[in-house]
This record gives structure tokens, C-alpha cells and sequence, in this order.
């Protein structure tokens, strides 16, 4: 059984006390013995200071090089990453790919290098607004999942986890319906299906993201194909994130 994800990516906000105080209590306030997965994605600059509060939280990076080394100015690589003591990093997020311009092909080698250093991606994909309209969802998130995921073996990719976010839900407080979330993370399974194997589609996690908030969680994470969410705004107090956290709990435990 796939164990549900809610990560929480801060993006440039907070202060280095600020992330800590909340990791500390996003941690306190996640359930004893919970069998879902807490992830938090503070500024680069303040890994250090959050895993340094030993929270027990999984922490992870918002991006990073695809290089290894070398003369990169202002790039922090995937081995600074592990050294620090991040697991995971969010790649390919849309603010990335619409805002500065990432591509496919950078999503791709970024997701190798971490694979190869051992921290987990978290790979980002989804159609903006007038894609949607145009009826090309399925056919923009597929091309950047083929494009962002090539050259992963399937060991690598189960090691991997996607987040499906409409670029239209993100931070506009207009979330996708259950439905239409669903609809996408059926079609993302069913690639993975034919790309990799049954067995490795089966137990991939596919995130939503996009305005999820504690009272629109529950019938999302209900769907069959979500695995977790991937949140931004709602992460930034510990209430609303916990709210989230809780609300995949009740799931699991019904
Ligand atoms: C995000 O940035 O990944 C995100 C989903 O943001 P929000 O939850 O604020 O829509």
C-alpha cells in the first residue's frame, strides 16, 4: 500500500527563526505513531538551521544544480544537499518552469543527479489554464513526464515521486475538483504502466498540489491515484499544514 506524502513547500518565505519554530511544530503536532510521511522544503539557506532542530520531519531542498561541481556561480549541488542532510528536493515545479524557464531536459538531469546522490525527487508536472481550455491537459502533463522522467530505471523511479499541479490551482485558491485530480493521476499511472511495469506503477506516489487547504484535503486524498499532497500557501502555519497531515491520517486509519 502507498503511504500518503504531504509536503510543504515554503518557497522564499519565512526567516531562519520562523523555519524553525515551525518545523518544530508541524513535528509536534503530527499524530504519535502517524503512517503518513511529513515532508517541509524551507529556503536553501535554512536546511541547515531546520535539520539542525532535529525534528524528525522529512527535510528537502525547493531545487538544485543539475551539475556536479565546478564553476556554477550561485548553484548548490545535490552532494552540498546530501552533506547538509537533506533527503528529498522538489524539481520541476511550475514557478520554476514558467517563471525562470526550466525545461524538460533540465527537470530530466536534474532528476538523475539526485537520484545518483541519493536524495529522492520529487518531480512536478501540470497544464496551465489555457491548456486545459484547449483540452490538451493529458497531453502536456505526459510530455512532461516522458521529457522530465527519461532515462530513469524503474528501480530509480520508484525512488521517485511525481506531484500533479494545474498551474491554474496554484496559489489561486482554485483547487481541481476531486474528479478532475483524479482524471490526471489515472492517466499519470496508467503511463507509468506502459513506460516502466504494473508493479512500478503500483507503487509510485503521485501528489496533488494546488491550493489544497484542511477542509478540501479529505475528498482529494480520498481518490483512488492521490497519494499525498503537495502544498504551498497552507503549508506556511503549522494549523492549516497539520490540518492537512490530519486529514490523510483519518484515511488511513478508516
Ligand atoms: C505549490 O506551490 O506547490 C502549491 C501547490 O501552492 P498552493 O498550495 O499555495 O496552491
Amino acid at each position: 500500500m502507498r503511504r500518503f506524502l504531504i509536503a510543504g513547500n515554503w518557497k522564499m518565505n519565512l526567516s531562519r527563526t520562523t523555519c524553525v519554530s515551525l518545523a518544530q511544530a508541524i513535528a509536534a503536532g503530527c499524530p504519535q505513531g502517524g503512517r503518513t510521511e511529513v515532508a517541509v522544503f524551507p529556503p536553501a539557506v535554512y536546511l541547515e538551521a531546520v535539520l539542525a532542530a532535529g525534528t524528525g520531519l522529512v527535510v528537502g531542498a525547493q531545487t538544485v544544480s543539475e551539475y556536479a561541481d565546478g564553476a556554477y556561480t550561485g548553484e548548490i549541488s545535490c552532494a552540498m544537499l546530501r552533506d547538509l542532510g537533506a533527503a528529498s528536493v522538489i524539481l520541476g515545479h511550475s514557478e520554476r518552469r514558467n517563471v525562470l524557464g526550466e525545461t524538460n531536459a533540465q527537470v530530466n538531469r536534474k532528476t538523475l543527479a539526485a537520484l545518483a546522490a541519493g536524495l529522492q525527487p520529487i518531480v512536478c508536472v501540470g497544464e496551465l489554464l489555457e491548456q486545459r481550455q484547449a483540452g490538451q491537459t493529458d497531453q502536456v502533463v505526459l510530455e512532461q513526464c516522458t521529457g522530465s522522467l527519461a532515462e530513469l530505471t524503474a528501480e530509480q523511479m520508484l525512488q521517485t515521486v511525481i506531484a500533479y499541479e494545474p498551474v491554474w490551482a496554484i496559489g489561486t485558491g482554485q483547487v481541481a475538483t476531486p474528479a478532475q485530480a483524479e482524471a490526471v493521476h489515472a492517466t499519470i499511472r496508467q503511463w507509468l504502466e506502459g513506460r516502466f511495469s504494473p508493479e512500478v506503477a503500483g507503487q509510485v506516489r503521485i501528489l496533488y498540489g494546488g491550493s489544497v487547504k484542511p477542509d478540501n484535503a479529505s475528498e482529494l486524498l480520498a481518490q483512488p491515484n492521490i497519494d499525498g499532497a503537495l502544498v504551498g500557501g497552507a503549508s506556511l502555519k503549522a494549523d492549516s499544514f497539520l490540518g492537512i497531515v490530519a486529514a490523510a491520517e483519518a484515511l488511513v486509519q478508516a
